[in-house]
């Protein structure tokens, strides 16, 4: 069967169709958002408390451009190196919480300041998940109870009141962002199934044109020679007419199980349409590829296939182009295999040629 030739890429979380999950992408592009958000912030209460605009506490003054200088060194991080966001995001949210807390403590005649801790949560469960969002909800929930301030600018009530409402925050997202996970999960799947049924054949299970198409395109622009081989089946209308449109099916399907062998993991087997095949040979000498294709050839030749009492038997021709210092696109390679393909079978069927 078919295997999804495209590695796993860190760095492809940029590109929208890389084989990274949507939820690395979701926490890579909000994590920059974040940090980018953050970062003006504190520039902007930076040049106003510099300005002389306003008056904080100096370890506030200080918190700023700590904060600043992580920002921008995140950011560049993550940008440079996408692969880094899960520990990115952590340390986004930890210099942001430790900004929130130290402003809470620091600005005893502005509590107002509580309301930080709010959108922080959101942020811990928007690009760090769940864990760190619990994480730093139970921290704040701790700081609202054991920091000692003045009942007269917070009273009891007023932190059990935050508290409750910062457990229920906690709560929600925390719900949130499961059935996120969740969805996002489902529709990866599905996404990886349409993907599969469309460079699929449903018959034979092998790839289709399309699933080539892509593959030749990978190869072209990364320079890596190939060997192409078109492959037909000999006098197959005949053996349809004789034996029925099922017995031919069921000879197709096992012509396709000897691409797949002969394909191997290295290969990729085609059904180009009808009954008409194509392997495709990455990096393979081509004495090798002539071997593997005479082994491909025999085997399909003594291959008996059973339908309903018959004993089929089947034989196919091949045409061999390379891809190697010919000069040619793979649409002018795979022309050229198909043209040898045919001269196969103008030279008698059930053999190889190799183009010119
Ligand atoms: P040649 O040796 O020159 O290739 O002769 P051929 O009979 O194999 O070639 P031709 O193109 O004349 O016939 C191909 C036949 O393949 C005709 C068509 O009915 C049959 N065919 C195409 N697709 C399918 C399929 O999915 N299932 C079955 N059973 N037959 C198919
Ligand atoms: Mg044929
Ligand atoms: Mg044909």
């Amino acid at each position: 069967m078919p295997a999804d030739h495209r590695p796993f890429v860190w760095e492809d979380v940029r590109s929208q169709n890389s084989g990274v999950s949507e939820l690395a992408r979701f926490r890579y592009r909000s994590s920059r958002t974040i940090l980018l958000f953050c970062g003006l912030t504190n520039a902007f209460n930076l040049i106003v408390t510099l300005a002389g605009a306003w008056t904080v506490p100096l370890i506030v003054a200080c918190m700023t451009a700590f904060g600043l200088a992580s920002c921008l060194a995140l950011y560049v991080l993550i940008s440079k190196r996408p692969a880094t966001t899960p520990l990115v995001s952590w340390l986004t949210i930890g210099v942001i919480m430790a900004q929130t807390l130290v402003t809470f403590v620091a600005v005893e005649e502005d509590q107002a300041r509580i309301a930080w801790f709010f959108p922080v949560v959101g942020a811990a469960f928007l690009i760090a998940g769940q864990r760190c969002g619990l994480i730093v909800t139970g921290v704040f929930l701790a700081a609202l109870l054991a920091v000692d301030l003045d009942p007269d600018t917070l009273s009891l009530a007023n932190r059990l009141t935050i508290g409750i409402a910062l457990l229920a925050a906690g709560g929600a997202l925390s719900v949130l962002d499961r059935k996120f996970r969740d969805v996002l999960g489902t529709l990866e799947q599905s996404r990886a199934q349409l993907r599969l049924q469309a460079s699929t054949d449903p018959l034979t299970g092998l790839w289709n044109r399309l699933a080539l198409r892509e593959r030749l395109d990978a190869l072209e622009n990364a320079g890596t020679p190939f060997a192409l081989i078109v492959c037909d089946l000999d006098r197959f209308k005949r053996l349809n007419d004789r034996y029925g449109h099922l017995a031919g099916d069921r000879v197709l399907t096992a012509a396709a199980h000897c691409l797949q062998a002969c394909a191997g993991e290295a290969g990729m087997a085609v059904r180009l349409g009808g009954e008409e095949f194509c392997l495709l040979l990455e990096n393979m000498p081509s004495q090798e590829v002539i071997e593997r294709v005479e082994t491909l050839r025999r085997l399909v030749e003594d291959a008996t296939i059973l339908f309903e009492g018959s004993a089929i038997r089947v034989t196919a021709s091949f045409g061999i182009a390379f891809s190697e210092g010919s000069g040619m696109n793979p649409d002018q390679i795979l022309k050229a295999a198909d043209d040898a393909l045919y001269a196969a079978k103008s030279g008698g069927r059930n053999r190889l040629q190799v183009a010119a």
